[in-house]
């Protein structure tokens, strides 16, 4: 028998829903064998495809797909210049295929490659919105109906509802933010909601990376009563020297990364214990391997997962978030917007929620 080679590497580019999705094919030279990996970057799926079909695949093609450590390192440090979130997903696409093929050689799912179960399905949150308080205590409550435990509340869109001010006269059409009418709404927002539902569900808010950092401390610290779960990306990338102060200044739960590319980003915030929870893109930073590194290294520290999983991560992306929350001793909550019928069609096998909890798909 000759050698197992990858034959061929390739995007698929689909929008069941409106949101562009990425998804890499890694076919082998055995018929039939091969494997699927998210690369989903939405705002910029043309530059994922062309890193994969312009360079990843002449590189690759011919090589051994069992050696993923080594595909993985190699296709990184290929381009000299590497990193960042479209070299990063080109990557993963790559990445997820090829632990993808290793789990249909081995006859077994992904999970059991990882060191096994430790959980027969993994809590996910939901995101609860609402024009105002009162209908977001309706989705709320809805929610909770359907067996959810875990519920993200936001009212208006992220950054909150419209400004108190006007613009100045001839600005530009764009969207103007209100930081500090949007801060203060949050904790009152809470108020209603706990005194709505109580304290036997878990709630959580996303900040998206909107506030100025002082504010971002500022509302944390208000926010402590209302004891949430977490709160998600308080501050932008480009800002982690802040969540020293943070962390000394509250006891709020901290969740960050969706932004994240780099280790040199989430390694100082875990080493000093400065979040409770990682939640990257994990295509952003290419793919299953590196993630794998990185739960470790959270373990390690006490940090939870609580990996990125909103519309613009494939059905793919979900399954292989799933199947390390249910194999990661130190999983904490799984994101989950829902797989639709329509996107189900597209993506048979995606993994299914039953009452709160997402169960990988064999
Ligand atoms: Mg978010």
């Amino acid at each position: 028998m000759s050698k197992l080679v990858i034959r061929d590497v390739r995007t698929i580019l689909t929008a069941p829903e409106g949101i562009c999705l990425v998804v890499v094919k890694v076919e082998t030279s055995e018929p039939g064998l091969y494997g699927l990996g998210c690369a989903t970057f939405t705002q910029r799926p043309l530059a994922v495809q062309s890193a994969v079909d312009d360079y990843l695949k002449p590189f690759l093609v011919g090589k051994d797909p069992a050696r993923i450590q080594d595909i993985w390192m190699s296709s990184y440090v290929n381009s000299y210049w590497r990193g960042g979130p479209v070299l990063n997903n080109a990557i993963s696409g790559v990445d997820m295929a090829l632990w993808d093929i290793k789990g249909k050689l081995a006859g077994m799912p992904l999970y059991e490659l990882f060191g096994g179960k430790c959980r027969e399905g993994a809590a996910v949150y939901r995101h609860a919105y609402g024009r105002d308080v009162v209908e977001l205590v309706e989705n709320v409550r809805r929610f909770m109906e359907q067996g959810y435990h875990y519920i993200r509340c936001q009212v208006g869109p992220y950054g909150g509802l419209k400004p108190r001010r006007r613009a100045p006269e001839n600005a530009l059409p764009g969207a103007y933010y209100d930081p500090e009418g949007y801060a203060r709404s949050v904790p009152a927002m809470f108020e209603h909601v706990r005194g709505a539902v109580g304290y036997d569900v878990e709630l959580l808010h996303d900040v998206h990376e909107r506030l100025p950092a002082v504010e971002a401390v500022r509302l944390a610290k208000r926010l402590e009563p209302f004891h949430l779960f977490f709160l998600e990306d308080p501050l932008a990338p480009e800002e982690i020297e802040w969540f020293e102060t943070l962390r000394a200044q509250c006891a709020t739960p901290i969740a960050m990364g969706e932004l994240f590319t780099h280790p040199a980003q989430w390694k100082p915030l875990v080493a000093s214990r400065l979040i409770d929870f990682i939640r990257v893109h994990i295509s952003a930073i290419g793919g299953l391997t590196p993630a794998l590194k990185l739960a470790a290294l959270c373990e390690a520290f006490g940090v939870r997962t609580a990996w990125h999983g909103p519309g613009d991560v494939s059905p793919v992306g979900h399954a292989a978030n799933v199947h390390l929350d249910v194999s990661a001793l130190n999983f904490g909550v799984q994101e989950w917007s829902g797989i639709s019928e329509r996107l189900a069609e597209v993506f048979p096998g995606s993994p299914v929620v039953r009452d709160g909890y997402v169960y990988p798909s064999e």
